[in-house]
C-alpha cells in the first residue's frame, strides 16, 4: 500500500472540486485531487454550457472541464484517476483509501463528490441521453425553443423544470406517475394556472422515441393500461437527484435526502478540516457557476484552518 501526506484532499473533479484545486494549489498547499467515477461530474453529460460566464459564445461540458483540470495542473494540484472508497474522519488526522489502495493522509478534505440525478433507467433514455433528453431544464431547455417537451416527475423539482420550460417551449407535457403531485401546493397551482402545461396523471414513459434525436414517447396510463404516442423533441427527467455522500454517512450531520449540513456563510462541517462544496450540500441552485463559488470558498477555508493549526 502506497501512502501519501497532503495539506488538501479534494474529493471530486466537478467545476467545485477544480476550483478548489486551482486555489489551493495556486496557494502553495500541496493538493491531492480524485476524480471519482464521473471525472468532471455532471457537465460532463451535457452538451452546450451556455449560462457559464465567460464563454460568449457557450463551450461543450466536457471541454470546459478539461479546462479546469488544466488550470488546475497548471498550479501543481496532483490529479489522480479513480476513487475515494473510503474515509476516517474519527481523529484529527484525517484519512482516505483510493480504489487502487492508496492511503492517503490529508490535514484538510474538501467534499466536492456532486450529486447525481436520478434517472427512469429504461434504455432508450440512456441511449437518448444529451439527445433530446435531459437531467437539467436550465442547462438544455434553450435548446427546444417553440417546441414541444415532456417533463417526467411530481415533486418540486419537476415543477420548477416545468414553468421554466413553459417560458421558452410551445408545450409542456407533465408525466406524474400517480393521481397527485408531491411539490408544494404553491408550485402545483403555479403548474395547474399554467395554459402552457398539460399534466398526464398516473402516467409513466415506457419508451423513448427516435433514432439519433427524440421525436416522441410512449406513455402508458398505469390505471387504465392504455398507451399513447406523443410526439415532441425533448424529455427532461425530474426525479430527483441523489448527493453522492454515502462514504461520508458515518461522521458527517446531512439532511433526510443526504446533502452534507455545512454552517452558514461557509463549507465548514461538523469536523474540523473537512469541507463539503457543490452540489453534495447544494440542493438548491445546482449550477456550475454557484459550485465553483462553492468550491473556492472551500479552499479558502481550508487555507484558512490550516494558518491556525
Ligand atoms: P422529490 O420531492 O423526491 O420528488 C420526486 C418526484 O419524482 C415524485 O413526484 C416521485 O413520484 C417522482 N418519481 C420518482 N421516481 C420516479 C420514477 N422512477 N418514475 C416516475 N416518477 C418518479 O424530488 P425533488 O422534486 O427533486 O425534490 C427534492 C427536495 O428538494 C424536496 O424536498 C423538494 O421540496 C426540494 N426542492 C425544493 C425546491 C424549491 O423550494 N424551490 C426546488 C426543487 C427541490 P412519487 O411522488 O410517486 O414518489
Amino acid at each position: 500500500m502506497h501512502s501519501t501526506e497532503v495539506d488538501v484532499l479534494i474529493i471530486g473533479s466537478g467545476p467545485a472540486g477544480y476550483t478548489a484545486a486551482i486555489y489551493a494549489s495556486r496557494a502553495g498547499l500541496k493538493t491531492l485531487l480524485y476524480k471519482g467515477d464521473q471525472p468532471g461530474g455532471q457537465l460532463t453529460i451535457t452538451s452546450d454550457v451556455e449560462n457559464y460566464p465567460g464563454y460568449p459564445n457557450g463551450i461543450m461540458g466536457p471541454e470546459m472541464m478539461i479546462d479546469f483540470e488544466n488550470q488546475a495542473n497548471r498550479f501543481g494540484s496532483v490529479i489522480k484517476n479513480g476513487m475515494i472508497k473510503s474515509v476516517n474522519f474519527s481523529t484529527k488526522k484525517l484519512s482516505a483509501i483510493s480504489d487502487d489502495g492508496d492511503n492517503i493522509s490529508a490535514k484538510t478534505v474538501i467534499i466536492s463528490t456532486g450529486a447525481s440525478a436520478k434517472w427512469l433507467n429504461i434504455e432508450s433514455e440512456q441511449r437518448l441521453n444529451g439527445k433530446g433528453v435531459s437531467a437539467c431544464a436550465v442547462c438544455d431547455g434553450f435548446f427546444f425553443k417553440n417546441q414541444d417537451v415532456a417533463v417526467v416527475g411530481g415533486g418540486d423539482t419537476a415543477a420548477e423544470e416545468a414553468l421554466y420550460l413553459s417560458k421558452l417551449t410551445n408545450k409542456v407535457y407533465l408525466i406524474v406517475r400517480r393521481d397527485e403531485m408531491r411539490a408544494s401546493i404553491i408550485m402545483q397551482n403555479r403548474i395547474k394556472e399554467n395554459d402552457k402545461i398539460e399534466i398526464l396523471w398516473n402516467s409513466e414513459i415506457s419508451e423513448v422515441l427516435g433514432k439519433d434525436y427524440v421525436e416522441g414517447i410512449n406513455v402508458v396510463n398505469n390505471v387504465s393500461n392504455e398507451i399513447k404516442i406523443i410526439k415532441l423533441n425533448g424529455v427532461f427527467i425530474a426525479i430527483g437527484h441523489t448527493p453522492n455522500t454515502d462514504i461520508f454517512k458515518k461522521y458527517l450531520k446531512m439532511d433526510e435526502n443526504g446533502y452534507i449540513i455545512t454552517k452558514p456563510d461557509s463549507t465548514e462541517t461538523n469536523i474540523d478540516g473537512v469541507f463539503a462544496t457543490g452540489d453534495a450540500q447544494d440542493k438548491i441552485y445546482r449550477q456550475a457557476v454557484t459550485a465553483a463559488g462553492s468550491g473556492c470558498m472551500g479552499a479558502l477555508d481550508a487555507e484558512r484552518f490550516l494558518s491556525n493549526i
